[in-house]
């Protein structure tokens, strides 16, 4: 297995042309500069003297190569045929089906340049699609990644390395620790940096853990902590705000200095742990009954599992494994904890932990009724609506 590349080793060296180029197929623009480019190109190649003159090559084509070497990590059974041809070939195992699942991440959007470190951005957009699938029980086969950035992403500044090469410092680092390699994506240059992230994973057919099988009486469990991420996200911004006095974002941003002793407090929020071998064992195990990731806060995903499932629900927040330095509020709103929230019998004997990470019950189903309201939250002065707060994707 090869080893993860590092700062100290030179990642996506200097590209003299913006991005234009993919790794799979793809309508390129050619703006003036590519042409020129190509032009010179060109002549140098169509010299007399090749060996006078050091090769070129088009610097898309550089660029795939470093991706593509650096992408040949991790376990890749899966995978018959990765980055270099139009198509990758996948191979599930005999009686498996195929669980999909993509996930966009956009500057100002879902991160900020000026703010979240280039790593954990790549950390985070593989993390997100892992999660989903951990949530089906699913084992991940392959990552198909689509980048569009500005063309200052792509170049090192001084001697450090590019914002893209940093980018996929994150990602492979992931996708090596969760054995899924990357077999493919797309490159261009885009006004806006987005990258979107396609996931595929396989479970055996019939045993997906689903949103939609939750009974009145299951209890509610979720593995690990809640509100770590979004108490992060507040200690970034208040750093963010302090080290930067209110100018507009620069084009090529500096990364954020983040002090050590923030390190631990910025972990969940910065570098999220997919939940893939709980959701493989809980599977395995078939103790759920429905299951879902903890994306956009624990009150809204509930609220998706209730729906999915026809019933409501009841919490108590007495129950919730509130992170250290969060509060009950991030815990139930936070959003982006990448927990598993399932159901199970009351009769099903669930561990305290699975695989390390501690299981919590926080609560049970109940039989969804008119009038009443989908999730109620058990307070110690009595109970009260639980509305969902969490992440709203058009707010
Ligand atoms: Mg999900």
């Amino acid at each position: 297995m090869q080893t993860l590349v590092t700062h100290s080793r030179p990642g996506i060296e200097l590209l003299k042309n913006p991005i234009a180029g993919c790794f799979g197929n793809g309508n390129l623009p050619y703006p003036q500069e590519r042409k020129e480019e190509m032009k010179e190109n060109r002549r140098i190649q169509g010299t007399k003297r090749p060996d006078r003159l050091p090769s070129r090559k088009p610097s898309e084509l550089v660029l795939l190569e470093q991706i593509r070497s650096r992408a040949a990590c991790g376990s890749s059974h899966g995978v018959r045929l990765g980055i270099g041809d139009d198509c990758a070939l996948l191979r599930l195992r005999a009686g498996e089906e195929m669980a999909v699942t993509t996930d966009l991440s956009i500057a100002g959007r879902h991160f900020r340049l000026d703010m979240h470190p280039a790593e954990s951005v790549g950390h985070r957009a593989l993390a997100r699609g892992l999660s989903d699938l951990a949530a089906m029980g699913a084992r991940p086969v392959a990552a198909f990644l689509s980048l569009g950035l500005p063309r200052e992403l792509t170049k090192p500044s001084g001697r450090s390395p590019s914002w893209i090469s940093r980018f996929y410092d994150g990602l492979l680092a992931l996708a090596e620790a969760y054995e899924t390699p990357l077999a493919g994506g797309d490159l261009a240059e885009s006004p806006v940096a987005v990258a979107d992230i396609v996931l595929v994973g396989a479970v055996p057919r019939g045993k997906a853990l689903l949103r939609s099988g939750a009974q009145p009486g299951d209890l509610i469990y979720v593995t690990g902590s809640l509100g770590g991420a979004a108490a992060g996200l507040e200690s970034l911004a208040e750093l963010a705000a302090a080290s930067e006095p209110a100018a507009k974002p620069p084009a090529r941003p500096k990364p954020l200095r983040i002090p050590r002793d923030f390190e631990s407090l910025l972990a969940p929020h910065l570098y999220p742990q997919p939940r893939i071998e709980q959701g493989l064992w809980l599977r395995r195990r078939g103790l759920p009954t429905a299951a879902i990731d903890l994306s956009d806060g624990l009150s809204t995903d509930l609220a998706h599992l209730c729906a999915e499932s026809g019933v409501a629900a009841e919490v108590e927040a007495a129950q919730l494994p509130v992170r250290s330095g969060a509060s009950i509020e991030q815990a139930l709103h936070g959003g982006e904890d990448y927990e598993l929230l399932f159901t199970a019998p009351s009769a099903a004997r669930m561990p305290r932990s699975v695989a390390g990470v501690p299981v919590t019950r926080i609560g049970r189903v109940l039989r969804a009724r008119k009038g009443s309201p989908l999730i109620t939250l058990v307070m110690p002065q009595g109970k009260q609506p639980l509305e969902p707060h969490g992440w709203e994707h058009f707010s």
